[in-house]
């Protein structure tokens, strides 16, 4: 096969720090959205290998990235709001083998007892994720084009990539982690990645600070910072989304139904006598 024969050794000091690597799969994995545009399963498998291989964001370097990350005893996994029967003959295709991605690891509204879709993030995919492969949130990286998916990820404390529409998940995204990423100590970065958990440490750093406790403390509050965190999160959801709200499209369609109401109740009244 055309395996571009990276040096994948270089990516060891970043792949260290993570176990586990879910990709969304439309507008990241593909280059088109194949729920949106309904592919069916004939589409995938009919397709000439070249057109099949021009629909994927960046072929070779995914499935030689995913083949290096199962050697070094990672876990992968496709977390997505479209089907998995699409998903699958996809993977299946490109890796010439029906083991690398199944039932465990591609994480679908129509092959997972939750039944999440579109408008709600994919926190509850990668919790349950993190608890089947009992891998930490800090262990885990997740790439997605939606930015509700890769912003409330961040709340969770994985390193939450947003991946471009026009661009997918390729070489060169991946390749944009990894010198911020050796650098453990940017701060900017840091901020940029995890900031919950920064947010709560600067706190309790300068509370720290002031008190002149020792750096035995250091551990406790990461401790608490973990349970703090732990307790934001119910079930994969933050408080605040599990409260009921009311966005501007009902509010629109409230004041809409509330005019047709008085216009009726007048005309009724004045008019039809
Ligand atoms: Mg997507």
């Amino acid at each position: 096969m055309d395996s571009i024969r990276e040096d994948f050794h270089r990516y060891d000091n970043f792949i260290k720090k993570y176990d586990l690597y879910i990709w969304d799969f439309d507008l990241t994995l593909v280059k088109i959205h194949t729920y949106a545009t309904e592919v069916k399963e004939e589409d995938v498998t009919s397709l000439s290998w070249k057109k099949f291989m021009n629909q994927l964001s960046d072929p070779v370097f995914f499935r030689d990235l995913v083949i290096y990350l199962i050697g070094n005893k990672k876990k992968v996994a496709i977390a997505s709001f479209g089907k998995y029967n699409i998903i699958k003959t996809y993977m299946d295709r490109l890796f010439n083998d029906n083991h690398i991605f199944d039932k465990h690891n591609i994480i679908t509204p129509d092959q997972n007892i939750r039944h999440l879709r579109n408008g709600t993030d994919k926190n509850q995919y990668i919790i349950d994720l993190s608890r089947e492969y009992n891998i930490n949130y800090n262990k885990i990286v997740f790439f997605d084009d939606t930015l509700i998916n890769t912003n409330n990820a961040k709340d969770l404390g994985v390193l939450s990539v947003e991946i471009n529409k026009n661009e997918g998940f390729t070489k060169r995204v991946w390749e944009s982690l990894i010198p911020k990423e050796i650098d453990t100590n940017d701060k900017e970065m840091n901020e940029k990645i995890i900031y919950p958990l920064n947010e709560s440490k600067n706190k309790d750093t300068n509370k720290n600070t002031d008190k002149n406790t020792d750096k035995n403390t250091d551990k406790n509050t990461d401790k608490n910072i973990n349970i703090e965190k732990e307790s934001n999160v119910i079930e994969g959801f933050e408080n605040k989304t599990l409260s009921f709200m009311i966005n501007d499209r009902y509010l629109t369609w409230i004041n809409i139904i509330a005019i047709i109401f008085i216009i009726v109740y007048f005309y009724f009244k004045y008019y039809l006598h």
